[in-house]
């Protein structure tokens, strides 16, 4: 083994700061020190943000381990703790935090000897990234030099060594086949192996599953199955054997929708028991889908490289490119691009560098045949197996460019989400944030922006020239979006001093979601108001802004007429490439002017009588007391409508299944309700229902335990609790707050006293890390626990919310109480997820209603308690421990 690189090294946790020298010795120092030292020289270090919050100095810089990481093994996993670095390295986990600083030496020094190993996997490109770095400054790239050769010949610039997409013939449409049970059976006992435990439930949910994809007997009526399957059952091969039977047997496509980028990677695992990871014609059988802002996209990219990104966000661009050439499908949220790489460069570069805002100049971009959004969209078209998740399978349909890419049988796993997705996919915005991004992609960049992103105009210059009425449409349009919000609008609504009717507009929501508010500023977050009873000058501004907007709606319009009539009578110079530029252009219009035609509508209605199918209402978002963005939001009272006209209605079969799809009130499951959340009656159709129970033993393997002898607000007694429950259970404890300011409150007592008796603490909205990774960082140490929130809001009113539900039975607690049950049982989800599994779950809130107890599987014990007793249970014979603190009861 190499030895360890002679640069010294810091460790901060929260048990306190450790350095070593380069001459190999190791002490324990004040923070102050550790600054000290950090500002005379570079210092190793792992996760700077993080480091740099322990220290509490923002400013920290020095050679991170984890940017070496992303430059040696690009698109490679490795979890930002000690520990993940040292199995990522194959090096010897140290055994406490005193070893970290040797650690760090040592996994330098293992990279550096990686470089100039001759089986470098990822040597390719990395001489000629380094030298760009060098320019750029980058910290390592002086110590790296000596390490990496270079190359023989020159090496291929990144964006010849991406592979070109093929076109691949349209697929046939599928053959309409019926499946039979007992080939479902059969297929299921293939797929789970010789000698699997026969899993009657499994078996049972099969059957049903193979239900759905029979053919229709009429048109716009779908096969609608909504599956209730408890843990453990084995849904996920209980639908994958019906389905890959069907795809195999019609050449159909299966679409199989989640929510978190845990089940997608569940669902590629165990995809590979029905399918092969390529077929003989090299294509593959089973893709994974995501919407098009996830993907890097190399046009942004190339201009990111070539000068639109300087100092930091620059270097985190060459990064990129290092991991864009081993990426295996270029998706840079939850794919391989490591999730803590954008976090480390603090900006919002990762964003900057994919599609945000259909931008996107299809054949007309120089990187098309290589564009990882385009060859995903056609590998998916071939597919048996798209896996992908709500919001797109909703946006494709609501949207999609193809017709014939549309999904027609979809499986929604994780279905008590849909509903949650459905409404903030239908939902409209009309928000400075959004209408600035409307500008932007009509007028293109403005005053010094540097980059080669173009508006509408350059985005269509050779049509401009060639069609006269086209050419004047583009500038009426271009004209008339002078009246949106530009840069630099929250600090002129701020100042009192917009510009423009809709800025006019945005000043006066602002105004009265201020007048209006009774939540408490200091609180920080967002703010809401409804849109009932509004004041006579914000009305008169939203009728001026509804102007504005449609004066760039009918130039839009007129727009979209002449692309047509360019392409139906096509001129000679049109060739291919070009047409699908234009086919491109006509969608993004199309999908602006449905846009544009949205706002107005919202605003047509302010001052009015409201409109019973949706809820209106204005907000000022905030993070920390700062405002980042205002406007006027519109959803639907019952979002499953339009996605059961957009969804439901052209799908042949739509199976809705979870572990929590009906409410558990004290009365049993209720399946009407689940039933009208489903959407399906708004197409009359009943869907069939069905029910399999979980096979684990929770009367002997969980226990939820109610504390009832921690007052509520004392938060001293809150945070004593938890430490002393993490205590007990030696770590893995997962804390869900309602509130972000009580649970930083509760980190903060804590962390110090855990850390030092070896056990990291966590937190969502504490540390300087992505939830995924900290989720991952979770999953990986068994002594680590985690605190989170389930909502970003702390003590907001959701106006939309408490509004929509007064139709339910009940009313708004009604409503409420669903909510929190439903959580709940999401929460205790987590808690056992195996036979094996045992935990306990732990309320600590003595306010705890019984009518949540319904919420848990029938059986489990729910015992009320003291903390003494608690801990007493937690400390005998538990592998885990949810902690769960809620006070919304
Ligand atoms: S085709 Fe569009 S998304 Fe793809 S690289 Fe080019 S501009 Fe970006």
């Amino acid at each position: 083994m190499s030895e360890p690189l002679p640069l010294p090294a810091i460790h901060a946790s929260h048990a306190g700061t450790w350095l070593r020298d380069s001459n190999g010795s190791t002490r324990g120092c004040s923070k102050g020190e550790a600054v000290m030292a950090a500002a005379d020289t570079p210092l190793l270090l792992l996760n700077a943000p993080l480091v740099a919050n322990r220290l509490g100095y923002p400013d920290l810089s020095g050679l991170d381990l984890l940017e070496l990481f992303a430059f040696v093994r690009p698109a490679r996993f490795c979890v930002p703790t000690p520990k993940g670095l040292a199995e990522a390295l194959d090096l010897a986990v140290p055994d406490s935090d005193d070893e970290v600083p040797l650690l760090l030496q040592l996994a330098a020094a293992r990279m550096m000897e990686i470089c100039e190993s001759t089986d470098w996997a990822e040597r390719d490109g990395a001489w000629s990234t380094l030298q760009s770095l060098a320019r750029l400054r980058w910290p390592w790239a002086q110590v790296l030099a000596p390490h990496v050769k270079r190359p023989e010949r020159a090496e291929k610039w990144l964006f010849s060594r991406l592979p070109e997409w093929e076109e691949a013939p349209e697929r046939a449409q599928p053959q309409q086949v019926a499946l039979d049970e007992l080939a479902v059976e059969g297929h299921l006992e293939r797929l789970t192996g010789e000698g699997a435990e026969k899993r009657e439930g499994q078996r049972l949910f099969a059957r049903g599953a193979g239900s759905v994809f029979a053919p229709r007997a009429e048109d716009k009526r779908p096969h609608v199955l909504l599956a209730q399957a408890g843990t453990g059952i084995g849904k996920t091969l209980g639908y994958l054997a019906p389905a890959s039977l069907w795809a195999e047997r019609s050449g159909g496509t299966v679409w199989v929708s989640t929510y978190t980028k845990n089940l997608q990677r569940q669902l590629r695992r165990e995809s590979t028991r029905a399918w092969p990871e390529r077929r003989a014609d090299g294509s593959r059988p089973v893709v994974v889908r995501k919407g098009r802002e996830n993907y890097l996209c190399l046009l942004n990219l190339e201009d990111a490289l070539q000068g639109g990104f300087s100092g930091r966000p620059a270097i985190l661009a060459q990064l990129v490119a290092r991991w864009a050439a081993y990426s295996q499908d270029g998706d840079m949220i939850g794919g391989d691009l490591p999730g803590w790489l954008g976090t480390l460069f603090r900006k919002r570069g990762i964003a900057a560098l994919t599609d945000q805002r259909g931008e996107c100049v299809y054949a007309g971009c120089p990187h098309y045949r290589k564009c990882f959004i385009e060859r995903s969209a056609r590998a998916s078209a071939q597919a048996d197996l798209v896996i992908a998740n709500h919001a797109l399978v909703m946006v494709n349909a609501a949207r999609g460019r193809d017709h014939a890419q549309r999904p027609t049988r979809i499986v929604f796993d994780e279905g008590h989400h849909v509903f949650d997705a459905a409404d903030s996919t239908f939902s409209a915005a009309l928000t400075g944030q959004e209408t600035i991004e409307l500008r932007r992609w009509i007028v293109g960049p403005e005053r010094g922006n540097r980059g080669r992103r173009r508006g509408l105009a350059a985005r269509l210059a050779d049509i401009a020239s060639y069609d006269e009425a086209g050419g004047e449409a583009i500038e009426a349009a271009v004209a008339a979006a002078q009246d949106l919000p530009s840069d630099g609008w929250l600090v002129r609504l701020a100042d009192g001093t917009p510009m423009g009717p809709l800025e006019a507009l945005l000043a006066q929501v602002r105004a009265t979601t201020y007048a209006r508010d009774e939540s408490g500023q200091e609180a920080g977050y967002g703010i809401e108001t409804e849109t009932a009873s509004l004041p006579g000058e914000l009305v008169e501004a939203a009728g001026t802004a509804a102007q504005a907007l449609a004066a760039i709606r009918t130039p839009l319009m007129k727009l979209a007429g002449r692309l047509e009539a360019v392409m139906a009578d096509a001129p000679d110079w049109l060739d291919g490439q070009g047409r699908a530029r234009i086919e491109g252009a006509r969608h993004s219009l199309a999908w602006r002017i449905d846009l544009l035609a949205a706002w107005e509508a919202l605003l047509s209605r302010l001052g009015g009588p409201a409109d019973p199918d949706f809820v209106d209402w204005l907000a000022v978002d905030r993070n920390d007391a700062r405002e980042f963005d205002i406007g006027l939001h519109r959803h639907w009272v019952d979002p499953m409508k339009p996605f059961a006209h957009t969804v439901l209605e052209p799908a042949h079969g739509v199976m809705l299944t979870s572990a929590t799809l009906t409410d558990r009130g004290e009365e049993g499951p209720d399946w009407p309700h689940a039933v009208a959340r489903s959407g399906a009656t708004h197409i009359e159709i009943a869907p069939r229902t069905s029910q399999s129970d979980s096979p684990f033993d929770y009367a002997n393997r969980a226990e939820v335990l109610i504390v009832t002898d921690i007052r509520r607000g004392d938060i001293a007694g809150l945070a004593g609790a938890y430490a002393r429950l993490i205590e007990a259970s030696d770590g893995g404890v997962l804390g869900l707050f309602t509130a972000i300011r009580r649970m930083r409150a509760v980190h903060g007592r804590i962390a110090d006293r855990l850390a030092r008796a070896g056990l990291p603490l966590y937190a969502q909205h504490v540390d300087p890390i992505d939830t995924g990774t900290l989720t991952d960082i979770f999953r990986d140490d068994p002594r680590a626990s985690l605190l989170g929130t389930d909502a970003l809001r702390d003590g907001v009113d959701v106006p939309g919310r408490s509004l929509r539900c007064a139709d339910e039975p009940g009313g708004a607690k009604g409503h409420d109480d669903r909510i929190i049950r439903a959580r709940l049982a999401q929460a205790f989800g987590r808690l056992i997820r195996t036979r094996e599994d045992a935990g306990h779950f732990v309320v600590l809130s003595s306010a705890f209603p019984s009518r949540f107890l319904s919420a848990f599987p029938d059986g489990t014990p729910v015992i009320r308690l003291t903390l003494a007793e608690a801990l007493q249970r937690v400390a005998h014979g538990v592998h885990a421990v949810t902690g769960s603190e809620t006070e919304s009861a």
